[in-house]
């Protein structure tokens, strides 16, 4: 079977990619690892492929994966681009010797591969690249639409023996119960405008009272530290319904990330900060006072 083979480990980009590589190819298989993931079969693909094994380690199937794409003459392996997602789709594209582009867009198919954008530089140029059958590709939230077919997609199972050198030993709640961002409804953005840590936990509330999560510019995670996880070009990719930016300025490395967002507004003390120019809605205040009236009005 070739056809265009889609992976990715949170469940909403799977759904995106399985529309995504309907308009690239024919069959659309979507790979599950380890076993069935729940929801998998009703997404729209021609096929449910399983790599059974109990090996919970992802990073692990890489190389059966490629061994069955390159038997299956893939034209193309399309992976969700998260962390492990790109970690995945570089170790199969180095076991096939494929080419891979990562943060992919635009993709269309081109003779006998595809072309595919990506941003670079911050997000300043957008280069467009060209790879042969193989290909593999990562892909970021918001890329496509899922199909909407109903039915169940028929599963095909193949007992693999996966590579072990990594085990898994314990996994463990991060804690704070933070949402799934990449299917979260909204998201609050904290920036660098936000000084005391403390401010944080209105922060949260605000987000939950508006269904979502927190996340942060990459200043606040990598010089204060006080998230894992920054929204940008060079950090998460995120598609909510709304994305609520506080005390950020909205350069164009951030605003990336969120370009998917269906409705971005906007807390700035500033009212020239450019955030104002990519927003939708904007509050023109301290956050500190601004803050506490929302969480008072959605409350
Ligand atoms: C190659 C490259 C890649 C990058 N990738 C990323 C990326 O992936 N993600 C990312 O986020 N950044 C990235 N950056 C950094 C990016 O360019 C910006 O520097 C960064 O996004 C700015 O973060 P910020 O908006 O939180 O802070 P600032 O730019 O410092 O803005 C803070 C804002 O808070 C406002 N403010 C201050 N006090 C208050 C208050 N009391 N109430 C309300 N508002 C207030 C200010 O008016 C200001 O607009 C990258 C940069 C480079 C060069």
């Amino acid at each position: 079977m070739s056809g265009v083979f889609v992976y990715s480990d949170s469940p909403k980009l799977a759904a995106e990619l399985v529309g995504l590589a309907q308009t690239l190819g024919d069959p659309v298989v979507l790979v599950s690892l380890g076993q069935v993931a729940p929801g998998l079969t009703t997404l729209g693909a021609t096929q449910v492929l399983v790599l059974k094994s109990d090996d919970e380690v992802i990073e692990n199937y890489s190389r059966p994966l490629a061994e069955l794409l390159q038997e299956r003459k893939a034209k193309a392996l399309l992976v969700g681009d998260t962390i492990r997602g790109r970690d995945l789709a570089a170790r199969v594209a180095g076991h096939c010797r494929a080419g891979m582009i990562s943060g992919a867009s635009h993709i269309a198919p081109d003779g006998g591969g595809f072309t595919a954008q990506r941003s670079t530089y911050g997000g300043k140029l957008i280069e467009t690249g060209q790879v042969e059958e193989l290909a593999v590709l990562t892909v970021g939230a918001g890329a496509a639409t899922p199909l909407t077919v109903g039915g169940e997609s028929p599963i095909d199972e193949v007992t693999v023996e996966t590579d072990r050198r990594v085990i898994l030993i314990e996994r463990a709640d991060a804690g704070g119960g933070q949402a799934d961002l990449t299917t979260a409804p909204a998201v609050v953005g904290v920036g660098l405008g936000v000084s005391d840590q403390a401010d944080l936990a209105q922060l949260e509330v605000l987000a939950k009272l508006l269904g979502g999560g927190v996340s942060c510019s990459r200043g606040v995670c990598e010089e204060r530290g006080w998230f894992d996880q920054y929204i940008g070009v060079s950090g998460l990719n995120l598609s909510p319904d709304l994305y609520l930016a506080v005390g950020i300025s909205g350069q164009i490395q951030h605003l990336y990330g969120v370009r998917e967002a269906k409705l971005i507004a906007a807390v700035n003390i500033n009212k020239d900060a450019p955030i104002f120019r990519n927003a939708d809605y904007g509050i023109v205040g301290d956050y500190r006072s601004v803050v506490p009236q929302l969480i008072a009005a959605l409350s």
